[in-house]
């Protein structure tokens, strides 16, 4: 049999999995394709659900990645609201919650990750939100308002991009950190205090350093928070953005590589040449700076669909690309491109004041990662400069004379 008439089984219907039956049809295979989701609804697109949806700005429908006729004029058999189980690699199925058990020919892993709980007492009460799913950013809508208090106990993407909309919306926000700073996990310390002073010119409130012990409420609903230093903060609704868990579990039962996510190579493959694995729950190669890591983002979903679709159709792998993240809060576009391993210098170009500046990230005079807020020619220079790894000149970086394109020339 071809590997054209191959039948593909894709759990998790997120939007590395909707992006890979995609891809695969696209790049002309004709086989079977079988798409597991746990969620009752088609694959959507997640970064309105803190941003433009949540403002209410975008309606449900701009969210799919697909329309919903789409899965059965392609052949596509979509199975929503089922859970798969266990794999077994040896006879080549995937149970599922249902109890039916489906046979592959070629297996892609795309079940993403999830929200990060607290362990801590409350954390059960109604109220106590996270933010991964179109069915929790329902509930956060429904928590927000004029004379609404939300508490975001985390300063990370979840936390900001949602103070930014509840300020929007015209509610107090609080941020609580653990660390000093906000963003401490991705962005440098200069982009951190950037951000953290625009969002207290909107009114967001801070507490940095801060730990926290419980969640309070009455009559099962949350009403304040307690510090780890004994103060309580007053709250209608506490959302937890701590980070995300990849959900790597059914890939290690069926004893495949994890080390913070799915272990696979540049075409999405596992150590099992039939199994692959894609989007936020892999640990994958970043052949650019030779190391493997665990990126979360919709434009690595996109690269590792690609990935898989082209492996499974006999294609060339795509060339690596570049790493890249976006964020929209307020007024502010902020793009990053690579990643900042290494890096021995910081270049500020432009002016932070005016809220238009980038930062660049070299490692001698090689661009490693660049983040640029409303800045999209450092963005877009940025990433080829990376890509291409050619020197470049510090002294040309920080001069906004000279335009980006002469830089990277
Ligand atoms: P997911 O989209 O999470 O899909 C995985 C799917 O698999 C889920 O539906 C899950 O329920 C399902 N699943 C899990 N286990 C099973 C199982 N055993 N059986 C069946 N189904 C299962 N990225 C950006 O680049 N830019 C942004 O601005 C941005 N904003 C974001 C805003 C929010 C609120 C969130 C939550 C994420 C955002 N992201 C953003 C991250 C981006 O959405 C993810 O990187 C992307 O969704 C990853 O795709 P994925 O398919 O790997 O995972
Ligand atoms: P995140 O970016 O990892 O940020 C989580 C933040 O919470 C970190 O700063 C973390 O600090 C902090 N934290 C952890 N434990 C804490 C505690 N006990 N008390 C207070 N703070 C604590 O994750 P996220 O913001 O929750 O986002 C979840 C997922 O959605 C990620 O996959 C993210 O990429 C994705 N997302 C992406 C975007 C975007 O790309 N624009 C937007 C929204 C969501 P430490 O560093 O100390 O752990």
């Amino acid at each position: 049999m071809s590997d054209l008439m191959a039948k593909v089984v894709i759990l998790g219907a997120g939007h590395a999995g909707g992006s890979a039956a995609a891809f695969l049809r696209q790049y002309g295979h004709e086989g079977p394709i079988v798409l597991i989701g746990d969620e009752p609804i088609p694959p959507y697109q997640r970064p309105p659900l803190s941003k433009a949806w949540l403002k209410g700005e975008a309606d449900a429908d701009s969210l799919t990645l697909k329309p919903a006729s789409w899965y059965a004029e392609n052949n596509c058999d979509l199975r929503l609201g089922v859970t798969a189980v266990s794999i077994d690699r040896a006879a080549r199925t995937v149970v599922l919650s249902t109890g039916d058990a489906v046979a592959y020919d070629f297996l892609i892993i795309a079940t993403g990750a999830r929200a990060r709980k607290l362990p801590i007492p409350g954390a059960d009460l109604d109220g106590v939100l996270e933010l991964r799913t179109a069915a929790d950013a329902e509930r956060l809508k429904s928590a927000l308002g004029p004379d609404k208090r939300l508490a975001i106990i985390g300063g990370g993407y979840i936390g900001l991009e949602a103070a930014a909309s509840a300020r929007a919306l015209g509610s107090w926000a609080l941020i609580i950190e653990r660390e000093s700073r906000i963003l401490a996990r991705v962005a440098c310390e200069e982009l951190s205090s950037f951000f953290q002073s625009y969002h207290q010119a909107h009114g967001v409130n801070f507490e940095l350093g801060a730990e926290i012990k419980a969640f309070e409420g009455e009559s099962g609903h949350v009403r304040q928070i307690r510090l780890a230093d004994g103060r309580v903060v007053a709250c209608d609704a506490a959302l937890v953005g701590v980070g995300a868990v990849p959900n790597e579990e059914i890939a290690k039962g069926a004893g495949l590589n994890c080390v913070n996510g799915i272990v696979v190579d540049l075409q999405a493959r596992t150590e099992d040449p039939l199994v692959f694995a894609i989007g936020d729950v892999t640990h994958r190669p970043l052949p650019l700076y030779d190391r493997q890591f665990r990126l979360e983002s919709v434009p690595n979903a996109l690269e590792q669909a690609k990935q898989v679709a082209c492996a499974i159709t006999g294609r060339p792998s795509p060339s690596p690309e570049v790493p890249w993240f976006w964020s929209d809060q307020y007024d502010l576009k902020l793009q990053i491109a690579g990643m900042p391993f290494d890096a021995d210098t910081i270049i500020v170009r432009g002016d932070p004041a005016a809220a238009k500046f980038a930062i660049f990230h070299l490692k001698g005079d090689q661009l490693q990662a660049v983040e640029a807020v409303n800045a999209p020619p450092e963005f877009m220079m940025g990433k080829q400069l990376i890509a291409s790894r050619k020197p470049v000149s510090r002294e040309r970086l920080a001069d906004t004379s000279i335009s980006m394109k002469e830089v990277a020339a």
